[in-house]
């Protein structure tokens, strides 16, 4: 059986490369056979794929090539997941790696049912709430300073969630999903635009900082497109972990190495960055603990939406926009009203994200009260008909009584680092995976001779203290996340959608703009990928990409809206859709980020 998928793979790769349609991955019967062959394969792009027995997809070929390889090798959607992200931490190691945390979404098809693992970074137990306080002047430090330091580095929760995601519904090992991964850094990849645009980005503070320059900056530079990246210290650490498993990263010499490199970060002389310490020992690496969540869940139409509940905000948040959704007919109406609907309903949204949304763990979290559609109606009446609701308006009245709101704060963080993976296998199981080291470079700092970057995720977290906020630092607690690794199901518990996205807060409104595109706007999955996105985080202006205010700017400005046009892009969806007996389309970006990567083990020329 096995055999016969892997030949039929073969023959469809040939007949779609001979039609002219490229796809990524690697040829079953040559793989391995030619390095540099299988480098040029899996280097070539493709933002959509159609066809059966699994797919992938993510925003770089090479790491979208190791998920296929391991699904044809017998691996399922897990083993697939871990493979794309181990190569994902090779070649886009700005984005995501073990030196980070994330959010895994998973859909077992036996029992259809939707599982979830929380794999987000912890702050130290002795992290004081105000951490990020200057003693001196009473405030925040500058967020330049507190990005590129020791401070802002939590306990990394990846290594754990691959191990655990294995453990719980993987067919491999750990040690059989990294070798993708290892063998992508002993051989390296090509360096494209994006990789070196992210390095020059983030070459000064890189400079400063020892190890980071060394490994990122190798003559003092970014590394130049088409030159090829090896990173052979990072293919040593993953070698380690095949071999001893996770428990590397949390105990013994790795462990001691990333608690000595936080506690004293080897800065440069002319350093111009405090760089500061932070506040890691051995004693909360050892600790850590990814956590076995129940995911959030609403009805939309006739779909029921799966997604990440809180230490992330992704599944409350984007589950009471669609609630809010919910009660109006999109489909019905003109664009711009349609827009109007969900620019507002993500404003409502999100003050309450600010509101009531933190670490359950140390805050009381009303998951179930902002899930609820009585809760949802009564912020749905304050979307007025023709004028844009005014913002920042005040978060909703849990108990659901009127249109009572109280009090008003506005979201407009945003990143571009994070990356979003998608799988399925043959056995129709799935992973939404969404996956980070924070901003885009995480903190800089690179564990000397271990070939990765720590996160600074902690910057999550509230800067300034407030007793109140559900978000304020606190030892042992993981900062508030947007990502939103999100499935979709139909009445019978079948899958139809998978999809997520990087960018900071953006995330929750790039994944309910897809949502509601495919949904109710009658686009197909890639058009509902590819179209220009705006973001309501209920700040005075709604942050757009030009695109998205050329089209809509002037009907929705006559509405009342104010835009805030960002220069770069919004977000960088992977996404997939299932049709019935098997047949499955993988979306990527056509072109934000440079373009994504989608692949399918089986391809299909049917649409
Ligand atoms: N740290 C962010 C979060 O968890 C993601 C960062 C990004 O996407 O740029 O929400």
């Amino acid at each position: 059986m096995a055999r016969r998928t892997l030949q039929r793979a073969g023959a469809g790769l040939l007949g779609l490369c001979l039609a002219g349609t490229l796809l990524v991955g690697t040829s079953p019967t040559t793989a391995g056979a030619d390095p540099g062959a299988e480098q040029q394969r899996a280097t070539r792009k493709n933002p959509t794929a159609y066809g059966w027995g699994g797919a992938v997809a993510s925003v770089d070929p090479e790491a979208t090539a190791a998920g296929l390889r391991v699904l044809r090798d017998g691996g399922n959607a897990v083993d697939a997941a871990v493979a794309t992200a181990a190569a994902l931490g090779v070649t886009e190691p700005y984005s995501a790696g073990i030196g980070g945390g994330g959010y895994l979404v998973y859909y077992d098809a036996k029992t259809r049912r939707v599982q979830t693992i929380d794999g987000r970074e912890t702050a130290p137990t002795t992290m004081p709430g105000t951490a990020f306080t200057d003693p001196v002047s009473g405030k925040p430090y500058p967020m330049e300073q507190l990005v590129t330091s020791g401070t802002s580095v939590g306990v990394p929760g990846t290594p754990a969630t691959w191990e655990r995601a294995l453990q719980r519904w993987g067919r491999k090992s750990l040690a059989a999903n990294l070798q993708p991964a290892i063998r992508l850094a002993d051989r390296g990849f090509e360096v494209d635009q994006t990789f070196r645009d992210q390095t020059l980005q983030n070459k000064e503070r890189f400079a400063q900082i020892t190890p980071t320059a060394k490994l990122y900056l190798p003559d003092g530079d970014a590394p130049a497109v088409r030159s090829i990246f090896r990173n052979p210290e990072l293919a040593e650490t993953y070698r380690a972990m095949a071999r001893d498993g996770a428990r590397v990263m949390y105990r013994g010499p790795l462990a001691d190495e990333i608690v000595r490199t936080v506690r004293r970060p080897a800065k440069e002389p002319d350093a111009t960055l405090p760089v500061r310490p932070g506040y890691l020992t051995s004693s909360d690496l050892a600790a850590y603990g990814v956590v076995d969540q129940a995911p959030t869940v609403v009805r939309y139409r006739d779909l029921d939406v799966y997604g990440m509940a809180p230490s992330s905000s992704g599944g409350t948040t984007v589950g009471e926009a669609l609630n809010i959704l919910d009660t109006v007919n999109l489909g019905r109406m003109s664009t711009p009203r349609a827009l109007h609907y969900y620019l507002d309903a993500s404003a409502l949204a999100f003050a309450d994200r600010a509101a009531y949304v933190g670490d359950p763990a140390f805050v009381p979290v009303p998951t179930e009260a902002l899930l609820s559609q009585r809760f949802a109606d009564s912020r749905a009446c304050q979307i007025p008909r023709q004028q844009a609701l005014v913002t920042p308006t005040a978060k909703g009245d849990l108990s659901g009584r009127g249109c009572r709101t109280a009090g008003a704060s506005a979201t407009t963080d945003q990143g571009r680092s994070t990356t979003h993976l998608v799988t399925s296998d043959r056995w129709g199981n799935v992973v939404s995976y969404t996956l980070t080291i924070e901003q885009t470079g995480g903190s800089g700092i690179v564990v000397p001779g271990r070939g990765f970057l720590l996160n600074n995720e902690l910057t999550d977290f509230s800067a300034a203290y407030v007793a109140t906020d559900p978000n304020r630092i606190q030892g042992g607690k993981r900062p508030r996340s947007s990502m939103s690794p999100t499935i979709v199901l139909d009445r019978q518990g079948r899958p139809v959608y998978a999809v997520g996205s990087p960018g900071g807060s953006t995330i929750i409104t790039t994944v309910l703009q897809t949502l509601v595109n495919r949904i109710d706007l009658g686009l197909t999955l890639p058009e509902a990928v590819a179209a220009p996105r705006a973001s309501h985080r209920n700040a005075a202006e709604v942050t757009a990409e030009p695109a998205f205010i050329e089209r809509y700017g002037e009907a929705l400005r006559s509405r009342g809206y104010a835009f805030a046009p960002n220069p770069a892009e919004i977000g960088a969806v992977t996404a997939l859709e299932f049709r019935p007996g098997g047949y499955v389309l993988a979306a990527a970006e056509p072109t934000r980020r440079g373009g994504g990567s989608a692949g399918v083990v089986v391809p299909s020329t049917r649409r």
